[in-house]
């Protein structure tokens, strides 16, 4: 029976490799830092989620074994058999505290948090209103739900309120958005998504992944920029990108809603429980979070002066309020170019073009981290004035 299958995988991945999407991993052989090793050389990271710089810090990792000590390796249950630990309830009330919110439920990773929360809540009589860019795992949760899908323009307030128009019959409405949008890096547009949703009697659900730790003054994430704390019924996020980036992911909002996700949301039910270290490191960086801003405050300097000393290069920027900055090249070809003579000089940054961003968008993406220093980031901008001189002349 395998040898049919296994010819029709080999050609899937020939054709795979001639599409020139073939995914080959990078191996690092250290920590996640500004600074990685990659086959013995020393190279520059523009391309992690470790937006705060926290993947290898000190007080996490003390944080991280002091939890293993104390609470042991692993769970080997899911909670609602073997119950959780102390721990996993103190970083459940963290992130509660953290943004604003009544109640937090944890799960193995946002994956999960999003996989998991459509279909406790909604039915066939209700509606979710989704941004058309929203992340893959939210697109997952939706299609186990029941209730009808609806799908806007991103962060496009005319097609959405259309959208919510056409599902006003629906018993219950839900906007689903990202808070930051990977490739553009720009911000949802919640304050004016919270007024649609007032109009047309809808609730919110954010995922605030890319936008925690990063976006607002103190980096709480877009109810913070918008001035939304504690306002919109759902928000999801991961424990795998600024905060620390480890894993682990969870839910946080409305009291009931927590409570109903408790009893029947899938992922939670039938997957194990978070490990103790990574909970105990958790609660050490949120603890870290709520003593200084510092992390947030260098990570905010170090984007704006990427953006401002690329734009004195004259390089095209999309806007950005997040640590993602697409350089747009807009030739899918030559992106990859430049993606591979950045990483010649020791620059890792990802060229991305169609299908993952519109035709003739081709663009480098870079993410800002609080662990790059300022030296790192003149030596990213020299490199793609060097390569630009390389590849236009
Ligand atoms: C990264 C990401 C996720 C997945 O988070 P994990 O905890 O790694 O599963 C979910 N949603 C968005 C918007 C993301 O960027």
């Amino acid at each position: 029976m395998y040898n049919s299958f296994q010819k029709y995988l080999q050609k899937e991945l020939a054709e795979i490799e001639a599409a020139g999407l073939y995914k080959n991993e990078r191996i690092i052989e250290s920590p996640q830092g500004a600074e990685i090793l990659v086959k013995g050389k020393k190279c520059l990271n523009f391309c992690a989620n470790n937006y705060l710089g926290l993947a290898n810090n000190p007080e996490l990792i003390k944080a991280a074994k002091e939890g293993m000590d104390a609470r042991g390796f692993g769970m080997a249950s899911v909670r609602f058999i073997c119950g959780c630990q102390d721990l996993h309830k103190k970083l459940e009330e963290k992130i509660a505290e953290f943004f604003g919110t009544e109640d937090t439920i944890l799960y193995a990773a946002c994956f999960d948090a999003n996989g998991g929360v459509f279909e406790p809540l909604l039915g066939e009589q209700d509606a979710i209103i989704s941004d058309s860019l929203n992340h893959a795992s939210i697109i997952d949760g939706v299609r186990l739900c029941k209730a009808k899908r609806f799908r806007y323009a991103n962060a496009d307030m005319a097609d959405l309120e259309a959208k919510l128009i056409e599902a006003k019959d629906c018993r219950f409405k839900l906007i689903a958005t990202d808070g930051v949008f990977s490739m553009d890096g720009n911000v949802c547009p919640l304050d004016k998504i919270y007024e649609l949703a007032e109009k047309y009697d809808a609730m919110v659900m954010v995922d605030e992944s890319h936008s925690a730790g990063v976006v607002g003054k103190t980096g709480r994430g877009v109810t913070e920029r918008y001035n939304l704390k504690g306002k919109v019924e759902i928000i999801t996020g991961t424990l795998g990108k600024a905060f620390g980036g480890g894993v682990g992911g969870f839910t946080t909002g409305k009291k009931e809603i927590i409570d109903m996700l408790r009893q029947r949301s899938r992922p939670y039910l039938f997957s194990n429980s978070l490990a103790p270290g990574l909970v105990a490191a958790g609660i050490r960086m949120f603890e870290m979070m709520s003593e200084t801003n510092e992390l947030q405050d260098k990570l905010h300097e170090n984007t704006d002066y990427f953006l401002r000393r690329m734009k004195e290069e004259g390089f095209d920027c999309k806007p950005s309020e997040s640590a993602i900055c697409a350089v747009m090249i807009y030739d899918a070809a030559k992106s990859q170019q430049y993606a591979a003579k950045m990483q010649e000089e020791g620059i890792f940054v990802t060229g991305f073009y169609y299908p993952v961003v519109p035709k003739g968008e081709a663009r480098i993406r870079v993410q800002i981290s609080a662990a790059h220093e300022r030296e790192h980031l003149d030596k990213c901008i020299a490199a793609f004035v060097k390569v630009r001189k390389e590849i236009e002349g």
